[in-house]
Protein backbone atom coordinates (compact mmCIF):
# COMPACT_ATOMS: atom_id res chain seq x y z
CA UNK A 1 0.00 0.00 0.00
CA UNK A 2 1.20 3.03 -0.86
CA UNK A 3 1.70 5.62 2.17
CA UNK A 4 1.82 8.89 -0.24
CA UNK A 5 -0.87 9.13 -2.64
CA UNK A 6 0.56 9.97 -5.52
CA UNK A 7 -2.98 11.39 -7.15
CA UNK A 8 -5.77 13.31 -6.00
CA UNK A 9 -9.57 13.03 -7.42
CA UNK A 10 -11.37 16.26 -8.00
CA UNK A 11 -14.54 16.66 -9.60
CA UNK A 12 -16.87 20.51 -9.98
CA UNK A 13 -14.53 22.23 -7.67
CA UNK A 14 -12.30 23.07 -9.93
CA UNK A 15 -11.88 24.14 -13.80
CA UNK A 16 -13.67 22.55 -15.89
CA UNK A 17 -11.63 20.31 -17.67
CA UNK A 18 -12.09 19.69 -21.48
CA UNK A 19 -14.63 17.31 -23.09
CA UNK A 20 -13.45 13.33 -23.07
CA UNK A 21 -12.38 13.13 -26.17
CA UNK A 22 -11.30 16.90 -27.40
CA UNK A 23 -7.92 15.63 -28.46
CA UNK A 24 -8.76 13.02 -30.38
CA UNK A 25 -11.18 9.38 -29.99
CA UNK A 26 -10.49 7.65 -26.84
CA UNK A 27 -10.71 4.17 -25.77
CA UNK A 28 -13.68 3.71 -23.53
CA UNK A 29 -14.32 0.17 -21.52
CA UNK A 30 -17.93 -0.04 -20.14
CA UNK A 31 -18.76 -2.56 -17.21
CA UNK A 32 -22.18 -2.84 -15.85
CA UNK A 33 -23.80 -5.91 -14.42
CA UNK A 34 -26.57 -6.78 -16.98
CA UNK A 35 -27.24 -7.10 -20.68
CA UNK A 36 -28.78 -4.29 -21.27
CA UNK A 37 -27.78 -2.00 -18.55
CA UNK A 38 -25.21 -0.05 -20.77
CA UNK A 39 -27.45 0.41 -23.71
CA UNK A 40 -30.79 1.39 -22.11
CA UNK A 41 -28.75 4.29 -20.36
CA UNK A 42 -26.08 5.61 -22.83
CA UNK A 43 -26.56 3.89 -26.41
CA UNK A 44 -26.76 7.20 -27.52
CA UNK A 45 -23.37 8.34 -26.34
CA UNK A 46 -21.97 5.05 -27.11
CA UNK A 47 -23.16 5.25 -31.02
CA UNK A 48 -21.59 9.28 -30.99
CA UNK A 49 -18.34 8.13 -29.40
CA UNK A 50 -18.19 5.05 -32.22
CA UNK A 51 -19.00 7.86 -34.33
CA UNK A 52 -16.37 9.68 -33.89
CA UNK A 53 -13.71 6.70 -34.05
CA UNK A 54 -13.65 5.76 -30.49
CA UNK A 55 -12.94 2.20 -29.46
CA UNK A 56 -15.22 0.88 -27.14
CA UNK A 57 -15.74 -2.80 -25.29
CA UNK A 58 -18.61 -3.95 -23.35
CA UNK A 59 -17.84 -6.29 -19.96
CA UNK A 60 -21.01 -7.65 -18.61
CA UNK A 61 -20.36 -9.21 -15.17
CA UNK A 62 -23.88 -11.15 -15.82
CA UNK A 63 -25.48 -12.69 -18.39
CA UNK A 64 -29.11 -11.68 -17.27
CA UNK A 65 -29.84 -15.03 -16.47
CA UNK A 66 -32.78 -14.50 -13.98
CA UNK A 67 -35.31 -11.40 -15.03
CA UNK A 68 -38.27 -12.68 -16.64
CA UNK A 69 -41.43 -13.68 -16.14
CA UNK A 70 -41.05 -16.45 -19.39
CA UNK A 71 -40.90 -19.82 -18.83
CA UNK A 72 -37.24 -20.28 -19.62
CA UNK A 73 -34.30 -22.17 -18.11
CA UNK A 74 -31.15 -19.69 -16.94
CA UNK A 75 -29.50 -21.18 -19.02
CA UNK A 76 -31.72 -20.37 -22.35
CA UNK A 77 -31.96 -17.24 -20.82
CA UNK A 78 -28.38 -15.97 -20.54
CA UNK A 79 -28.04 -17.52 -24.55
CA UNK A 80 -30.99 -14.93 -25.50
CA UNK A 81 -29.98 -12.14 -23.56
CA UNK A 82 -26.32 -12.25 -24.90
CA UNK A 83 -27.01 -12.43 -28.56
CA UNK A 84 -29.18 -9.26 -28.18
CA UNK A 85 -26.48 -7.55 -26.87
CA UNK A 86 -24.29 -8.88 -29.10
CA UNK A 87 -26.85 -7.20 -31.92
CA UNK A 88 -27.06 -4.34 -29.59
CA UNK A 89 -23.12 -3.76 -29.82
CA UNK A 90 -23.14 -4.28 -33.69
CA UNK A 91 -25.58 -1.73 -33.64
CA UNK A 92 -23.55 0.82 -31.83
CA UNK A 93 -20.23 -0.04 -33.07
CA UNK A 94 -18.86 -1.32 -30.32
CA UNK A 95 -15.67 -3.51 -30.98
CA UNK A 96 -15.97 -6.73 -28.46
CA UNK A 97 -18.27 -7.87 -25.72
CA UNK A 98 -17.26 -9.72 -23.06
CA UNK A 99 -19.11 -11.64 -20.76
CA UNK A 100 -18.46 -12.88 -17.15
CA UNK A 101 -20.51 -15.17 -16.32
CA UNK A 102 -21.45 -14.44 -12.50
CA UNK A 103 -25.01 -15.17 -11.67
CA UNK A 104 -27.87 -12.69 -11.97
CA UNK A 105 -28.07 -11.20 -8.54
CA UNK A 106 -25.41 -12.35 -6.82
CA UNK A 107 -22.48 -10.10 -8.08
CA UNK A 108 -20.59 -9.40 -5.37
CA UNK A 109 -17.37 -7.54 -4.47
CA UNK A 110 -14.49 -9.79 -4.10
CA UNK A 111 -10.98 -9.67 -4.98
CA UNK A 112 -12.07 -12.39 -7.93
CA UNK A 113 -14.14 -10.11 -10.02
CA UNK A 114 -11.73 -7.37 -8.68
CA UNK A 115 -9.08 -9.41 -10.65
CA UNK A 116 -11.24 -10.33 -13.66
CA UNK A 117 -11.61 -6.71 -13.99
CA UNK A 118 -8.45 -5.85 -13.37
CA UNK A 119 -7.06 -8.43 -16.27
CA UNK A 120 -9.49 -7.13 -18.15
CA UNK A 121 -7.93 -3.27 -18.24
CA UNK A 122 -4.22 -4.13 -18.35
CA UNK A 123 -5.62 -6.34 -22.04
CA UNK A 124 -7.30 -3.50 -23.66
CA UNK A 125 -5.65 -0.47 -22.05
CA UNK A 126 -9.09 1.97 -21.83
CA UNK A 127 -8.79 5.75 -21.44
CA UNK A 128 -11.97 5.68 -19.88
CA UNK A 129 -13.96 3.47 -17.60
CA UNK A 130 -17.97 3.94 -17.54
CA UNK A 131 -19.85 1.98 -14.77
CA UNK A 132 -22.44 2.34 -12.16
CA UNK A 133 -22.09 4.61 -9.19
CA UNK A 134 -21.51 1.98 -6.65
CA UNK A 135 -22.13 4.81 -3.86
CA UNK A 136 -25.16 6.30 -5.11
CA UNK A 137 -27.38 6.87 -1.72
CA UNK A 138 -31.02 5.67 -3.01
CA UNK A 139 -32.21 2.38 -3.87
CA UNK A 140 -29.72 0.82 -5.71
CA UNK A 141 -29.21 -2.90 -7.31
CA UNK A 142 -26.99 -5.49 -5.71
CA UNK A 143 -25.37 -5.95 -8.85
CA UNK A 144 -25.39 -2.49 -10.20
CA UNK A 145 -24.14 -1.08 -6.86
CA UNK A 146 -21.26 -4.08 -6.72
CA UNK A 147 -19.78 -3.91 -10.02
CA UNK A 148 -19.42 -0.16 -9.56
CA UNK A 149 -17.47 -0.52 -6.39
CA UNK A 150 -15.56 -3.33 -8.08
CA UNK A 151 -14.70 -1.52 -10.92
CA UNK A 152 -13.54 1.90 -8.94
CA UNK A 153 -11.35 -0.89 -6.75
CA UNK A 154 -9.42 -2.29 -9.80
CA UNK A 155 -8.95 1.00 -11.41
CA UNK A 156 -7.42 2.17 -7.89
CA UNK A 157 -5.00 1.45 -7.21
CA UNK A 158 -4.98 -2.58 -8.65
CA UNK A 159 -4.59 -1.91 -12.31
CA UNK A 160 -1.65 0.60 -11.39
CA UNK A 161 0.47 -1.52 -9.46
CA UNK A 162 1.92 -4.18 -11.20
CA UNK A 163 2.41 -6.18 -7.71
CA UNK A 164 -1.28 -6.40 -7.51
CA UNK A 165 -3.06 -9.59 -9.52
CA UNK A 166 1.28 -9.77 -10.45
CA UNK A 167 0.41 -12.82 -12.40
CA UNK A 168 -0.90 -11.16 -14.99
CA UNK A 169 2.83 -10.63 -15.84
CA UNK A 170 2.96 -14.59 -17.72
CA UNK A 171 -0.04 -13.11 -20.17
CA UNK A 172 2.49 -10.02 -21.13
CA UNK A 173 0.08 -7.85 -19.20
CA UNK A 174 1.20 -4.69 -18.10
CA UNK A 175 0.31 -2.16 -15.59
CA UNK A 176 -1.90 0.44 -16.80
CA UNK A 177 -3.84 3.81 -15.62
CA UNK A 178 -7.28 4.79 -16.18
CA UNK A 179 -8.05 8.69 -15.26
CA UNK A 180 -11.06 8.90 -16.42
CA UNK A 181 -14.92 7.84 -14.90
CA UNK A 182 -17.68 7.67 -16.40
CA UNK A 183 -20.68 6.82 -13.51
CA UNK A 184 -23.97 6.25 -14.47
CA UNK A 185 -26.99 6.22 -11.97
CA UNK A 186 -25.43 9.09 -9.62
CA UNK A 187 -27.71 11.43 -8.04
CA UNK A 188 -25.52 14.33 -9.16
CA UNK A 189 -24.75 14.08 -12.51
CA UNK A 190 -22.00 16.83 -14.04
CA UNK A 191 -21.12 15.32 -17.21
CA UNK A 192 -23.80 15.77 -20.09
CA UNK A 193 -23.41 14.19 -23.79
CA UNK A 194 -25.92 15.71 -26.57
CA UNK A 195 -27.60 12.59 -27.92
CA UNK A 196 -30.09 14.22 -30.35
CA UNK A 197 -28.20 13.17 -33.23
CA UNK A 198 -28.40 9.57 -32.69
CA UNK A 199 -31.92 9.00 -31.09
CA UNK A 200 -32.48 6.71 -34.09
CA UNK A 201 -29.14 4.54 -33.51
CA UNK A 202 -30.27 4.33 -29.76
CA UNK A 203 -33.73 3.37 -30.98
CA UNK A 204 -32.13 0.46 -32.95
CA UNK A 205 -30.06 -0.74 -29.97
CA UNK A 206 -32.47 -0.85 -27.28
CA UNK A 207 -35.06 -2.98 -30.24
CA UNK A 208 -32.13 -5.41 -29.83
CA UNK A 209 -33.21 -6.26 -26.37
CA UNK A 210 -36.34 -7.81 -27.47
CA UNK A 211 -36.78 -9.34 -24.70
CA UNK A 212 -36.46 -6.63 -21.90
CA UNK A 213 -38.41 -3.52 -23.92
CA UNK A 214 -42.07 -2.92 -22.98
CA UNK A 215 -42.97 -1.81 -26.93
CA UNK A 216 -41.14 -2.83 -30.31
CA UNK A 217 -42.85 -0.87 -32.38
CA UNK A 218 -39.62 1.41 -33.39
CA UNK A 219 -41.95 4.55 -34.13
CA UNK A 220 -42.95 4.82 -30.67
CA UNK A 221 -39.91 4.60 -29.25
CA UNK A 222 -38.50 6.94 -31.39
CA UNK A 223 -41.37 9.62 -30.10
CA UNK A 224 -40.67 8.49 -27.05
CA UNK A 225 -37.29 10.02 -26.91
CA UNK A 226 -38.20 13.23 -28.78
CA UNK A 227 -40.81 14.24 -26.45
CA UNK A 228 -38.26 13.46 -23.45
CA UNK A 229 -35.91 15.85 -25.82
CA UNK A 230 -38.85 18.58 -26.26
CA UNK A 231 -39.35 18.78 -22.54
CA UNK A 232 -36.28 19.89 -21.95
CA UNK A 233 -37.18 23.31 -23.74
CA UNK A 234 -35.87 22.14 -27.19
CA UNK A 235 -32.32 21.73 -26.20
CA UNK A 236 -32.22 18.06 -27.35
CA UNK A 237 -31.65 15.15 -26.08
CA UNK A 238 -28.49 14.36 -23.45
CA UNK A 239 -27.14 11.11 -21.58
CA UNK A 240 -25.56 12.36 -17.76
CA UNK A 241 -22.89 11.22 -15.93
CA UNK A 242 -20.75 11.54 -13.64
CA UNK A 243 -17.30 12.24 -14.23
CA UNK A 244 -14.42 11.29 -12.10
CA UNK A 245 -10.49 12.05 -12.71
CA UNK A 246 -7.62 10.89 -11.32
CA UNK A 247 -5.12 13.92 -11.52
CA UNK A 248 -1.64 13.26 -10.39
CA UNK A 249 -0.62 15.57 -7.75
CA UNK A 250 2.70 17.97 -8.06
CA UNK A 251 5.08 16.37 -5.75
CA UNK A 252 6.80 17.87 -2.85
CA UNK A 253 10.43 19.04 -3.78
CA UNK A 254 13.07 17.35 -1.41
CA UNK A 255 13.50 19.56 1.41
CA UNK A 256 17.28 19.93 1.07
CA UNK A 257 16.46 21.14 -2.36
CA UNK A 258 16.41 25.05 -3.29
CA UNK A 259 13.23 26.37 -4.19
CA UNK A 260 12.47 28.04 -7.60
CA UNK A 261 10.93 31.45 -7.38
CA UNK A 262 7.67 31.30 -8.50
CA UNK A 263 4.86 33.94 -7.96
CA UNK A 264 2.59 32.13 -6.92
CA UNK A 265 4.62 31.39 -3.66
CA UNK A 266 4.04 35.18 -1.50
CA UNK A 267 7.40 36.47 0.48
CA UNK A 268 6.95 35.86 4.43
CA UNK A 269 5.24 38.44 5.79
CA UNK A 270 7.44 39.98 8.55
CA UNK A 271 5.26 40.73 11.87
CA UNK A 272 6.88 42.82 14.80
CA UNK A 273 10.30 42.83 13.07
CA UNK A 274 12.16 39.84 11.43
CA UNK A 275 10.28 36.41 11.07
CA UNK A 276 12.09 33.95 12.89
CA UNK A 277 13.28 30.82 11.36
CA UNK A 278 10.21 28.09 11.66
ZN1 LIG B 1 -29.13 -3.99 -14.52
Amino acid sequence: MSLIPSFFSRNGRDAKPPPLGADGPLTLMAIMAHPDDIDFGSAGSIAKWCAEGWTVYYVLATSGDKGTHDDLSRQELAAMREEEQRAAARVLGVKEVVFLGYPDGFVSVTAELRGEIVRLLRKYKPDVVLTFDGFRPSFNHNDHRNIGIATRDAIYPAVRDHLYFAEHAAEGLEAHRVNEMLLVGSTAPDYFVDVSDYIETKVDAMLCHASQISTHDRDVLLKRMRERGRRRGGRGLVESFKRERIVRAPQPAPADEPQPASASQPEPTPVGGERSRS
